[in-house]
């Protein structure tokens, strides 16, 4: 396992993590989450992704009991809990600074920890000042329930401002940003927040590296009976996946997996190492339904040397 720095934090995350959406509690029960858990940990994952929202606390209760029962010392890995859609009322969601202390306390009762390392604002809160927010954040760092604070699918101004205004309270800045990045989904990584890794030592802890699945390959042939765009609830994901744009992308990963047969690896290994190949990515976090997929994703670092730059403009030229 490689580790890199979160951004200019001192922590050092693995560059694959394991997150949890969609999975755990839908597809994944505690038995099978445990087993994953374990393989990704054993193989140097120290990173494990989780949100209040993810299948409404039930995926935090997985993990927590999985934590537990694995026996792990808390000094060997890093949990993280993201804040944002804890309920339906008005207290139970947004940035205030009530929901982000009920949901952190939730978070930490759920994942049966004394602290969360990571705890990101899963969007941005326009009803929500950043004054409120980097306050709130401030103080459960002082009350030692979490570690690091971040974002997740903010916009680089509002992050900016996040910044300054922490800097202006004399507060503790944001130290991380959770972004949608693969090779459909790039602006916002490779351009927007070029400014913020420069000037704040931003660190990303990214998603969606197969872009749910399509840059598997899986979905040339129609969506698969078991995968998450069949799922009950998961229905604008099917949509999407149908929709010109989606089938653009699915043609697209069809010729990215010849690409991929060439070098000898899968799809996927190839896509996420394509992630990985980006210096300002702190660390790419896995999904997987399966034990198998975890397997076959664990293998992309190893595909890094092979993505040469005759590899990568070969990549280019589909994506692009
Ligand atoms: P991916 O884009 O990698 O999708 C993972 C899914 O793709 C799996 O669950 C599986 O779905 C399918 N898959 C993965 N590997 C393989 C394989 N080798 N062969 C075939 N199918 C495969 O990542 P996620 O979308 O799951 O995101 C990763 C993590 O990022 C999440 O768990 C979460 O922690 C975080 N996240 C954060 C968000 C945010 O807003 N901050 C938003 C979304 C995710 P299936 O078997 O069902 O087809």
């Amino acid at each position: 396992m490689e580790y890199r720095r979160l951004g200019n934090a001192g922590l050092k995350v693995s560059a694959l993590s394991f997150g949890s959406w969609v999975t755990f509690s839908n597809q994944v029960d505690t038995k099978n989450a445990k087993e994953m858990m374990a393989y990704a940990y054993d193989h140097g994952v120290n990173f494990f992704d989780n949100a209040e929202v993810y299948a409404a606390g039930e995926s935090e209760k997985i993990m927590g009991d999985c934590i537990q029962q694995l026996g792990w010392g808390r000094d060997t890995y890093i949990v993280s809990s993201k804040v944002f859609w804890g309920g339906k009322l008005p207290t139970q969601m947004g940035l205030s600074r009530k929901h982000i202390f009920d949901a952190c306390h939730a978070a930490l009762k759920r994942l049966k920890v004394d602290y969360l390392d990571l705890y990101f604002c899963h969007r941005p809160d326009p009803d929500t000042p950043n004054e409120e927010i980097v306050w709130a954040m401030n103080d459960l760092m002082r009350q030692g329930k979490i570690l690091y604070w971040g974002t997740s699918e903010w916009p680089s101004n509002v992050l900016i401002n996040a910044f300054e205004t922490a800097d202006k309270l004399h507060l503790t800045r944001p130290t991380m940003e959770q972004p949608e990045y693969n090779m459909f989904e790039r602006k916002k990584v490779e351009e927007d927040f070029s400014y913020l890794y420069n000037e704040f030592g931003l660190g990303t802890t990214i998603w969606s590296p197969l872009a749910s699945g399509i840059l598997t390959g899986k979905y040339e042939k129609g969506i698969p009976e078991k995968s998450r765009a069949n799922l009950p609830g998961y229905e604008w994901m099917k949509e999407r996946f149908q929709s010109a744009e989606g089938r653009s992308k699915i043609e697209k990963a069809a010729k990215l997996n010849i690409v991929a047969k060439e070098l000898g690896v899968s799809l996927s290994q190839m896509s996420i190492a394509w992630c990985l190949k980006n210096p300002n990515v702190s660390t790419v976090i896995l999904g997987a339904s399966r034990m198998e997929q975890l397997q076959e994703n664990m293998k992309s670092l190893d595909v890094l040397p092979r993505l040469t730059k005759d590899v990568m403009k070969k990549i280019s030229e589909i994506i692009d």
